[in-house]
């Protein structure tokens, strides 16, 4: 059996869990190829990797946008060859009501989480099937398996990558890839800064068992395990990593005694 990482490839991989992800697998000796439709901080992140002593390069990959996806993995092979690990951490977030949910961001919201995980994917399972081995990693939601108040697309969405997470691992299990998806709660990035009030995270960590906000790295951990030649026979499977949020039911709520 392999033991080492390989190359991993990392969709939005300057911010939040996806940068967390490539500092931990560069870490743990992988090669990395740091991707972000924002050139700059996927360049910010393989400099820190290289500063660490680390193997990274970078690349701008929009996955919003076919051919940039293309363009992204043709440069991640001219430098480090095929692509062992792929983690798809881009995602995009809109919040608007339900009634007034417009068709133009729901189409933007499953363009980017959904279309975008489906050709990262086909694209490094291809290589990856050739070489008879390979990992993929997902990033889901909680939203992806409970309703959030404004999240119709994006919650559908996360759903979505769920069930495209299943379809590959069957597909390209007898070929030697793995591809499993991570459901991350309520984890502290730009993302969540950007959209959650005091009020809001206080109300969300009622709820959470181990009253705390995630961290990128908490997630980045779960990744490492999941891209490692060592969960050879886990496939398919969605990882909750939430601090025991969705284990609760109706009494949930830390405000209730007994
Ligand atoms: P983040 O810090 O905002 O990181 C997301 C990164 O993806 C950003 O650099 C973002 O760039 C980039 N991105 C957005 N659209 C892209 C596109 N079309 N192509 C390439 N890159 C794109 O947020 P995060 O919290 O780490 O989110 C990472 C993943 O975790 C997402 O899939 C998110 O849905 C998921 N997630 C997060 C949480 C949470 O609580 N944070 C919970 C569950 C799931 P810009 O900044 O330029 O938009």
């Amino acid at each position: 059996m392999r033991e080492d990482y390989g190359t991993a490839l990392v969709t939005g991989g300057g911010s939040g869990i996806g940068r967390a992800a490539a500092l931990t697998l560069a870490r743990r000796g992988a090669q990395v190829v740091v991707t972000d439709r924002d050139a700059r901080s996927a360049s910010t992140v393989a400099q820190e990797i290289a500063a660490a002593g680390g193997k990274a390069t970078s690349v701008a990959m929009d996955v919003g946008d076919a051919s940039s996806i293309a363009a992204g993995f043709d440069h991640a092979e001219a430098a480090f060859g095929g692509t062992d690990v792929l983690v798809n951490s881009a995602g995009l977030m809109l919040v608007e009501p339900l009634l007034d949910f417009s068709p133009e961001s729901w189409d933007r919201v499953m363009r980017v989480n959904v279309t975008g995980t489906f050709l990262a994917s086909q694209r490094a399972a291809r290589g990856m099937a050739e070489r008879g081995y390979g990992r993929i990693i997902n990033i889901t939601s909680v939203s992806g398996l409970r309703a959030g108040v404004g999240r119709a697309a994006y919650g559908s969405s996360k759903a979505a990558i769920i069930g495209l997470t299943r379809q590959l691992a069957l597909e390209l299990g007898p070929l030697g890839v793995t591809a499993n998806a991570i459901a991350p709660g309520a984890i502290e990035t730009p993302m969540t800064l950007g959209t959650y009030s005091d009020e809001t995270w206080d109300n969300i960590l009622a709820m959470v068992p181990a009253r705390r906000r995630g961290t990128p790295q908490d997630i980045a951990d779960a990744i490492a395990y999941l891209a490692s030649p060592a969960a050879s026979y886990v496939n398919g499977e969605t990882l909750v990593v939430d601090g025991g949020y969705m284990a609760a039911g109706m009494t949930q709520t830390g405000r209730l005694r007994v």
